[in-house]
């Protein structure tokens, strides 16, 4: 490409300099467009935010009422200097977003975390034509290919039934923005109550204000007149963030079946490392053939890769023919990175 490249990599994140807006910066800028509301995408500190509608909320929750926010649909555009500025659907998460740039002869696109089934919360991932993507690649081995989530739902059930019939509770594993409303979404009610910790049921409860239709859940109550007692989880699923397991909090069910939902379940020794009777491998990032058919129905010539098995995966779509090179960035993967849960909250 003769021209400058219109987005480049520095110290404080992925910068347009034309347009002067950083995407999901790690250090504190002007201007920051966010794909998405996990913690290692948007960050404290940023003068002004750009992100989609149902990102603004959980940001709120999570940096603070008065951050400077503005939110945007996806496929409207703005312009900034010449730039055109689009947001569009990455089926990671509720609001979640590939972040479209365009200038003259060069069209970027940061894809932010995503996954290319339809889980029917998040708004489905679209390819979107570019010259330049960025992709994400937590995934990227072949070792990882999802199974449809209508099987991994059928499993988490049958475990659920099988406890609830002997009086077990069910305490399962997921990270409080995403996977956990994605699990209470598809479970089945029929087979008992559902329960959350304090830092899901925050998130439900933003996401419900937000107009995002949830089914019913109950936050675990410790304290008071109303606190739950053992008997009211006998046949429940409770749903807690990683963090949660092996602390007091856990206390409280009793003897029970702990379940593990994440893409690493997949790998032999994870579910036993992490003291889990059951692991399922569900997962918000896009498995091996999703990637590759993202990053093929882009078109694009250039792919630059990160978190993840950026290098393996890098160096796989070279072999493939596309020009292809790492990034360092400071993203992560969000289910390894659980924020440490407030203990016996209310
Ligand atoms: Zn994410
Ligand atoms: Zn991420």
């Amino acid at each position: 490409m003769t021209s400058k490249a219109l987005l480049k990599f520095t110290p404080s994140g992925i910068y347009c300099e034309q347009a002067d807006v950083f995407i999901d910066p790690w250090r504190r800028v002007k201007r920051a467009l966010i794909t998405h509301a996990h913690s290692d995408h948007a960050r404290w500190g940023m003068e002004a935010y750009l992100a989609h509608n149902h990102s603004i909320p959980v940001m709120r929750l999570r940096l603070g009422k008065d951050i400077r926010a503005q939110g945007i649909e996806y496929n409207q555009s703005i312009r900034i200097n010449g730039v055109e500025i689009s947001f569009h659907p990455a089926g990671h998460i509720i609001g979640s977003s590939q972040i479209r740039l365009a200038y003259q002869d060069q069209i970027w696109v940061v894809s932010g975390d995503y996954k290319v089934e339809d889980d029917g919360l998040a708004t489905a991932f679209e390819p979107i034509t570019c010259t330049h993507f960025i992709t994400e690649s937590t995934f990227g081995l072949p070792v990882y290919r999802w199974s449809p989530q209508e099987e991994v739902f059928s499993q988490i059930n049958d475990w659920w039934a099988s406890n609830a019939a002997v009086g077990r509770p069910s305490l399962i594993t997921a990270y409080s923005l995403g996977k956990a409303q994605r699990i209470l979404q598809g479970v089945d009610h029929e087979i008992g109550p559902v329960f959350t910790h304090g830092a899901v049921e925050n998130t439900n409860e933003v996401l419900r204000k937000a107009g995002i239709q949830l089914k019913a859940s109950r936050q675990v109550i410790g304290q008071g007149p109303d606190a739950h007692k053992k008997k009211d989880f006998q046949n429940a699923l409770i749903i807690a963030p990683p963090s949660a397991v092996g602390s007091a909090w856990v206390k409280r069910f009793g003897t029970h079946s702990l379940g593990m939902a994440s893409g690493w379940m997949s790998l032999r020794g994870a579910r036993r490392r992490r003291a889990a009777d059951r692991g399922f491998i569900l997962s918000d990032h896009a498995d091996w053939d999703g990637l590759n058919w993202a990053v093929q129905e882009t078109g694009a010539e250039y792919v630059y890769v990160t978190h993840g098995y950026s290098e393996i995966y890098s160096r796989w779509l070279r072999e493939q023919g596309y020009k292809s090179q790492v990034v360092e960035t400071l993203f992560g993967e969000e289910e390894e990175q659980e924020p440490s849960p407030t203990l016996d909250q209310k």
